[in-house]
């Protein structure tokens, strides 16, 4: 059909792999779903009383600028709110950066295994992702420099970054930003922060700070508050000033923004959560570290496996399905096609993944 006779998409949009989110049981069915890297201990009570008082106004517009949870940001995390933009989930943050920073033309760069949604962010605003090689699934700052071109506008870095779970310490984080030119923006998507334990991590705040062309993008949806869709991100004023002329003007719903103020604030929850997923996430990475299979340090709520072949790793899944266990395929989306990435579940969950896993090593 001609182009002349519909509607027709920008150059870029139909090249764009629509997202695959993980996948859930059967409707009805009793499975645990250990695919979408969501909270094993739900969301903080205070966040859920919160959303709940919220239907009592659910006919008057939200505030639109999110104030009482970027209020509820600064307090907890010391930073001025004005530095915060809210939105609805982080997704929708690296939209608006996307269509800020980068046209037909420009080039955003990532690491091979980066999240998923950065090409779909980049090709949507009509730009072209350029792909970097990683080392043993780590992000490789010296490839990722030499992939810049005088094209190149956007670096998008997740750390901890999802699929694999691998991190960038900050004396690399600060060398990847010493080598980029002042005109590139540095996205640093730390979506995982509040699960990190290395001592030598930093969460991107003080390189926000100090340079111009840093911003950090955080997520709610890792602590038990993925419904609700809310995401944050601090800049420099004149990165948050172009994020608020083009945002929607009401772009964080009212419950969302009520309960992500309880979350913020409720630190024991977050605590109890991060002190979970580090006992699991390690006890998981070690049991699964035998010969047929390998699990890749993790510093997020999820551990990426690796199996000798990508028959094995269909065979896991299915078996984990079987027993009632939806984990994560990272063949699709990501080319991994002899992983899994598996979700740091409840105590119960972890041990049965670990017994089923473990059955099959022992069959091959
Ligand atoms: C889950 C995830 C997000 C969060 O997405 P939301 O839209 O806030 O749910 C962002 N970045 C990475 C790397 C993630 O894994």
């Amino acid at each position: 059909m001609s182009s002349f006779t519909r509607p027709t998409p920008q150059p870029g949009i139909l090249e764009i792999a629509a997202y695959m989110p993980g996948k859930s049981g059967k409707p009805g069915s009793k499975a645990v779903k250990l695919s979408a890297n969501e909270s094993p201990l739900g969301a903080s009570p205070k966040a859920v009383e919160a959303f709940a008082s919220a239907a009592q106004q659910l006919e008057i517009y939200p505030e639109g600028s999110s104030r009482l949870l970027r209020e509820a940001l600064g307090e907890v995390h010391g930073i001025d709110p004005a530095s915060i933009v809210c939105g609805n989930g982080s997704d929708d943050l690296l939209h608006l950066l996307a269509q800020i920073y980068l046209g037909e033309g420009d080039e955003a760069v990532m690491n091979r295994y980066g999240f998923s949604v950065y090409p779909i962010v980049t090709r949507a605003a009509g730009a072209r992702i350029v792909m970097v090689d990683e080392r043993d699934y780590h992000a490789d700052v010296d490839a990722l420099l030499a992939a810049v071109t005088p094209r190149t506008k956007v670096v998008w870095l997740a750390n901890p970054n999802n699929p694999t779970g691998t991190y960038l310490s900050d004396a690399e984080v600060r060398r990847l930003h010493a080598g980029l030119r002042p005109d590139i923006l540095l996205v640093v998507d730390s979506a995982y922060a509040e699960y990190v334990t290395a001592a030598d991590y930093s969460v991107g705040l003080d390189l926000v700070r100090q340079y111009d062309n840093v911003v950090m993008v955080r997520t709610f949806s890792k602590m038990g508050l993925a419904a609700a869709r809310i995401g944050w991100m601090v800049g420099p004023d004149h990165v948050i000033d172009a994020v608020h002329r083009i945002r929607g003007p009401f772009n964080v719903n009212l419950p969302a923004q009520l309960a992500g103020a309880a979350a913020v604030r409720d630190v024991e929850f977050t605590q109890r959560l991060k002190e979970h997923n580090a006992r699991w996430r390690d006890w998981l990475t070690e049991r699964l570290s035998g010969n047929a299979m390998r699990a890749i340090p993790s510093q997020a709520n999820f551990v990426m496996v690796l199996f000798e072949t990508d028959q094995a790793a269909a065979q896991a899944f299915a078996s984990l399905a079987d027993g009632g266990y939806i984990v994560r395929e990272i063949g699709a989306s990501y080319g991994i096609h002899n992983g899994l990435r598996i979700s740091i579940g409840t105590e119960e969950a972890m041990r049965a993944v670990v017994e089923i896993l473990s059955s099959l090593e022992q069959r091959s």
